[in-house]
C-alpha cells in the first residue's frame, strides 16, 4: 500500500456490498409509509405527527456508510474509531459488534500500529491527534463532515488575519475541540449567560462583578473560562478583534443573538467606525441542523399534546430540538423505545440539563385525567409530535412509535 493509499476521504465504492446491512440496521419501512402519508399516522385515539425533517443528516449518513465500507474493505485488519462515530448508542454498538474498537481516551491511541486502520468520526479530530496517526503510518479513513470542515476553514482564516475565534459551542464536545485546534486564539462560550460575561469584559464593566474578586477582573475571567480558551489567552488583548463561529449543532437563534451581543460590545467599546476591522461573523450552523430546528418549530405550532424528541443523550443537536419543542408543550428527550416505561412513566433527559429523570403522568394534560384511563371517554385524539436528532436512525424512531402504539392499546 503506497502513501497516497493510506488516507481516504471518499467512498471505497463498496456501497452495494454494505447497503443491505445498513438497511437491516437502520432503515424503517414504517417511517417511509408515514412520510408518504403526509407525516401522519392515525391509530385508535393516537395521532402521531412526524416533523418534516428529522433523523440522519447527510454528514451522519456518509460517516456511517464509510465506516461499514471500511470494515468490508479491510476485513482482516484491526479497525479503530477515534471516538464514537456519532452520538447514538445503537450505531456505535453495531460498529463494535462488527469488531470496530472505540478509543476511549488519548492514551489508548498508543496501541495503534502501522497495520491498523483508524476511522475519524463525522465531527472530526483535533490536529494533534491527526498528526499522531499520520506518524504511525496507519490507514486513515476520514469521515469528517464537509460542514464541520467549513467551520475549520473559517477559524483558520480568522487566525491568519489576527482575529480571535469566539466559538458558540460546548468546549468539551468533540467537534468544538477539533475546531479549536485549528485556531491560534480561541474562546468558547456555551450560552448567552457566558457571552454576557465576555461582553462585560469587553466593555470594561467598571461596576461589575469582575472588579470585586481578589484576582481582579482579568484573573476572574481566566478562571471562569480556563478550560474554554487557548493557551496564554489574554482577554485584555485577545478580545480586541473577534471572529465569530459556532459548533454546527447549536441553537441557531441563540447563536445569532450571541453574535449580535459581541458586535454590540465591540461597537460600544471602539465605536462604529472600528467595527469593520474588529468584528467578523459567519454563521456555521449546518443546514441539516437548521432544517430540523425549523421543522420542530412548525410541528410545535400545530399544538401537539406531547412531543417526543428521540436521540442519544450525548447528542447536542437532539438536546437543542428538545429545548425548542418544550417552548410549545411538554417535550421529552428519549434515547430509544425502552425509555417509554409505561402509559404513566417515561425516562428522559431533562431539557437543558444533563440528568436522566423519570416523569409520571407524562401522557396527561395538566390538571386532567390521564388520556388512557379505561373509564374516561375522550373524544379528542391524543396528538404526539415526534422528531429525532441528526444521529438517530429511522429504525429507532420506528421502535418508539411501535412502543406508543403498544402502550396505547
Ligand atoms: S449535524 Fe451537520 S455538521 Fe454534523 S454531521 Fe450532520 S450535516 Fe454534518
Amino acid at each position: 500500500m503506497t502513501e497516497s493509499e493510506k488516507s481516504f476521504r471518499t467512498s471505497f465504492g463498496l456501497k452495494g456490498i454494505v447497503q443491505h446491512q445498513l438497511d437491516q440496521s437502520y432503515h424503517s419501512p414504517l417511517i417511509d409509509k408515514i412520510r408518504a402519508a403526509g407525516f401522519l399516522l392515525k391509530t385508535g385515539r393516537l395521532e402521531i405527527h412526524l416533523a418534516k425533517e428529522f433523523g440522519f443528516c447527510y454528514g451522519v449518513e456518509r460517516a456511517v456508510e464509510y465506516a461499514y465500507e471500511t470494515r468490508a474493505r479491510f476485513p482482516d485488519r484491526r479497525i479503530f474509531l477515534t471516538n464514537e462515530i456519532i452520538h447514538n448508542p445503537r450505531v456505535n454498538a453495531e460498529l463494535q459488534g462488527m469488531g470496530v474498537k472505540i478509543l476511549t481516551d488519548d492514551a489508548s491511541r498508543s496501541e495503534i500500529t502501522e497495520k491498523d486502520v483508524v476511522i475519524m468520526p463525522a465531527f472530526g479530530v483535533p490536529v494533534e491527534a491527526l498528526r499522531e496517526f499520520e506518524k504511525k503510518r496507519c490507514v486513515i479513513v476520514d469521515t469528517t463532515c464537509g460542514s464541520v470542515m467549513s467551520v475549520w476553514r473559517r477559524v483558520e482564516s480568522y487566525s491568519q488575519d489576527g482575529f480571535t475565534s469566539v466559538i458558540h459551542g460546548k468546549y468539551d464536545h468533540e467537534e468544538t475541540r477539533a475546531t479549536c485546534s485549528r485556531a491560534v486564539k480561541y474562546l468558547v462560550v456555551k450560552d448567552k449567560a457566558q457571552a454576557e460575561q465576555v461582553c462585560k469584559y469587553i466593555a470594561g464593566d467598571p461596576a461589575g462583578a469582575w472588579q470585586k474578586t481578589p484576582g481582579g477582573k482579568r484573573g476572574t475571567f481566566l478562571e471562569k473560562f480556563k478550560s474554554a480558551c487557548s493557551e496564554g489567552f489574554d482577554p485584555d488583548k485577545d478580545l480586541g478583534k473577534i471572529g465569530f463561529a459556532n459548533q454546527t449543532t447549536m441553537l441557531s437563534r441563540e447563536s445569532i443573538e450571541i453574535s449580535e451581543m459581541l458586535r454590540e460590545a465591540l461597537r460600544a467599546r471602539y465605536g462604529e467606525a472600528e467595527l469593520q476591522v474588529r468584528f467578523r461573523h459567519f454563521d456555521t450552523i449546518c443546514s441539516a441542523t437548521q432544517d430540523r430546528q425549523d421543522a420542530i418549530r412548525k410541528l410545535g405550532e400545530k399544538k401537539m399534546n406531547v412531543i417526543l424528541v428521540i436521540g442519544g443523550y450525548k447528542s447536542s443537536n437532539t438536546g437543542h430540538l428538545a429545548e425548542i419543542a418544550s417552548e410549545f408543550c411538554p417535550a421529552y428527550h428519549v434515547e430509544d423505545a425502552s425509555a417509554i416505561v409505561s402509559r404513566e412513566k417515561i425516562r428522559h433527559k431533562k431539557t437543558g440539563a444533563q440528568e436522566i429523570v423519570e416523569t409520571e403522568g407524562w401522557l396527561q394534560k395538566r390538571g386532567q385525567a390521564p388520556f388512557f384511563t379505561e373509564t374516561k371517554k375522550i373524544s379528542d385524539p391524543l396528538q404526539i409530535g415526534i422528531t429525532a436528532g441528526a444521529s438517530t436512525p429511522n429504525r429507532v424512531v420506528e421502535e418508539v412509535i411501535q412502543r406508543l402504539i403498544d402502550i396505547s392499546g
